[in-house]
């Protein structure tokens, strides 16, 4: 599914409707326009009038493609802060596709003059977000280093990064490649030998000085191979213990610790439950930090704020009640946990128990990383046909019913 969400600031509420012709001049059907029409025409054959709150309810309209999958839905919504920002009422503005929007948008582009990123309401807690998460949290500058975060993005291949994880269970230190490479974990998988070596800025590489002939343990060792080199050179390659002409240059690998701290740390999660959301929205902060809790992801999309808690690993009750903890703080909607592994029971019962509470906690457990992916944008999509569906429940009035408890409500909770 692909949702864009715009605004139009509109003098008055009869320039929705010009708005609404303008868009669908480019050759879509106004869906509730068509129905109102044709209702009216009917009775009109009958001699009847159609109801005045019938005929004028335009507060909603649907634009959709005759041929395609695309449609613009289009809502007017009274600026309820109209003081700073100018005009009194504004349009939001959508253009959903299941399979690709940009065309669409492109047409939306051409005919409304005025057109800002994302709903009116999203745009004022996308405001309020900037203002509350201003703190970076511990994995704001690794994250933001496109180098760095390059490399973490490595880690979403699920091979590698079990390997990864495997090697580090049985060899944190340094070593010789070959005896690496012969660990248990790797003896008889050659992919995942190659998946790991093939790699060069896995492993940080030092050059140690060690004798062929009495096979004294490398100790010292240096990052470039010409310092050691320089070393044997002065030496004559003679061995200080043995006194044999063997001294000679080994290579030691170990992996490197960006790549350590990203898999112990859980870090490659974090980012690709990032990522994942950056596929849906752009309103999105990763690594915050809002008084004492650490907020992995958090995004706003279909009018709802979203927190994904990220843990590589079992999620225990602290892990919930931590997310609880910043959930409440920041007032979301949706707190999604994403682990690696199966959910205690206990844990699970924690999560039920919170189910009557003002916002929905949901729990992802799957360990691909294509999987966590997916389950990642499953949640976003279903919230987004949710919304579409409520914002065209006509209630009849203007007032936006966009999101539990209305706009005005959500800015007031967000501003504390
Ligand atoms: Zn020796």
């Amino acid at each position: 599914m692909d949702l864009r969400s715009f605004h139009t600031p509109l003098e008055a509420p009869e320039h929705f409707r010009h708005l609404a012709t303008a868009i669908a001049e480019a050759g879509l059907a106004p869906v509730f326009g068509q129905a109102r029409q044709s209702v009216t025409e009917k009775l009109r054959m009958v001699g009847l009038t159609a109801p005045a709150a019938f005929a004028g309810s335009g507060e909603v309209e649907v634009l959709a493609q005759a041929e395609g999958d695309g449609a613009v839905m289009l809502r007017l919504v009274p600026n309820a802060q109209s003081d700073s920002d100018g005009s009194a009422f504004v349009a939001d503005i959508r253009v959903l596709s299941t399979t690709a929007a940009a065309q669409l948008e492109d047409l939306v582009r051409q005919k409304v003059l005025t057109l800002s990123a994302h709903s009116w309401s999203e745009a004022r807690l996308i405001d309020r977000m900037r203002v509350n998460l201003n703190e970076d949290g511990a994995d704001a500058s690794l994250l933001n280093d496109p180098e760095r975060r390059q490399r973490i993005r490595e880690l979403y291949d699920d091979r590698l990064r079990s390997a990864l994880a495997r090697l580090l269970g049985a060899a944190r230190g340094e070593r010789a490649r070959e005896p690496m490479e012969w660990l248990r974990p790797f003896a008889d998988d050659a992919e995942t030998r190659q998946a790991l070596f093939g790699n060069p800025a896995i492993f940080a590489q030092r050059y140690a000085i060690a004798c062929r002939s009495c096979e004294t343990q490398p100790h010292l060792a240096f990052p470039d191979r010409g310092r050691a080199e320089s070393i044997v050179d002065e030496v004559g390659r003679t061995c200080v213990n043995c006194g044999e002409n063997a001294l000679e240059i080994a290579e030691l690998y170990r992996v490197s610790d960006e790549y350590v701290k990203a898999i112990q740390q859980g870090t490659w999660l974090r980012s690709l439950v990032a990522d994942a959301v950056a596929g849906r929205t752009d309103a999105t902060w990763t690594s915050r930090k809002l008084g004492r809790s650490e907020l992995d992801v958090v995004a706003i999309y279909a009018d709802e704020v979203f927190f994904f808690a990220c843990k590589d690993g079992s999620i225990g009750p602290a892990d919930v009640y931590a997310a609880v903890r910043a959930a409440e703080q920041l007032d979301v909607d949706e707190a999604i946990l994403v682990t690696t592994t199966d959910v205690p029971r206990r844990t699970q019962e924690i999560l039920a128990s919170l189910g009557a509470g003002p916002r929905i906690y949901r729990i992802i457990s799957e360990q691909s990383s294509q999987a966590i992916r997916d389950a990642v944008q499953r949640v976003l999509d279903e919230s987004a046909w949710k919304y579409l569906d409520r914002s065209l429940a006509d209630e009849g009035t203007i007032v936006t019913t966009t999101t539990r408890g209305g706009a005005a409500h959500r800015l007031a909770r967000l501003n504390v």
